[in-house]
């Protein structure tokens, strides 16, 4: 069997989701006997532009970044956006709310002016071309990149959690942090971390987006409950789902 050949890319991001693909060390070598690898600056030196899958790491910031995605997109059979930058833009997309030439003057300082520095309103993947399926999380959980993966290879569809991070987090007996009079993003957020931070005594941030029809009664009773109110999620939302209504989600298949 001819093993699809496999593209990694990044954009604007700290590269931490690649590094959990490095990571996986024994379970890589086990994706390597089914797909074969052959651009991904962060690990090898050789490259080509022949691939059937391209794997996109990091938001899109400036025109050129729109241009390469682009390429990529008509290069690749599938297009995979792995971790929250490349889904939602992820953190770097709270860049959006300020006004763009403040952003620049803050973090280049006097060198802002420079031709080079070119910086426009911070964009998922989904947003510019189409994407056919996500790994979501901040960093992308590397077990269900390894599924993800592993699906393609054999062609089958990925089936991902679109339920919240409670059912998980009920299910292995968790106290709630609202218990401890913290606001937790669970309740909107999408499932498949198996509840990673309430797991270890912390509220859930949302990395993984919003789960899809997200039980906005039951938020709120939630919030009534514990004196908390929608404002005070919305402001924990910012994070990672600031304009999260920009994402068109009908454009990918999980
Ligand atoms: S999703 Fe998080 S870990 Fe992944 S590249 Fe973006 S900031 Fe880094
Ligand atoms: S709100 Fe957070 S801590 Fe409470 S059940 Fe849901 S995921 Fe767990
Ligand atoms: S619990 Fe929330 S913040 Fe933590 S990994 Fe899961 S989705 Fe992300």
């Amino acid at each position: 069997m001819t093993k699809p050949r496999v593209a990694i890319f990044d954009f604007a991001c700290c590269e931490g989701c690649q590094l959990q693909v490095v990571d996986m060390e024994e379970e890589l070598l086990d994706l390597i006997s089914i797909v074969e690898p052959v651009t991904w600056r962060e690990a090898m030196s050789e490259h080509s532009d022949q691939y059937d899958i391209a794997l996109v790491e990091g938001s899109i910031t400036r025109p050129e970044d729109e241009e390469r995605l682009r390429g990529i997109r008509e290069r690749a059979r599938v297009l995979v956006a792995i971790g929250a930058c490349a889904i939602t833009g992820g953190v770097n997309r709270i860049k959006n709310s300020f006004d763009l030439d403040d952003v620049k003057r803050v973090v280049y300082g006097p060198a802002a002016a420079m031709p080079h520095l070119q910086t426009q309103r911070t964009r998922g993947a989904p947003e510019v071309v189409k994407v056919d399926y996500l790994v979501h999380g901040c960093p992308m959980d590397s077990a269900e990149f390894a599924y993800i993966v592993r699906c393609l290879a054999l062609g089958k569809t990925p089936v991902i959690p679109d339920y919240p991070v409670c059912v998980e987090c009920k299910a292995k007996s968790n106290v709630c942090r609202y218990e401890y009079g913290e606001i937790c993003l669970g309740v909107v957020t999408r499932a498949g971390c198996g509840a990673a931070c309430p797991s270890r005594g912390m509220w859930c941030f949302g990395c993984r987006g919003l789960a899809p029809n997200p039980n906005v009664p039951a938020a709120r009773e939630v919030m009534d409950q514990y004196g908390k109110t929608a404002e005070d999620l919305a402001e924990k939302l910012v994070l990672f789902n600031s304009e999260s209504e920009g994402v068109p989600q009908e454009q990918v298949h999980a």
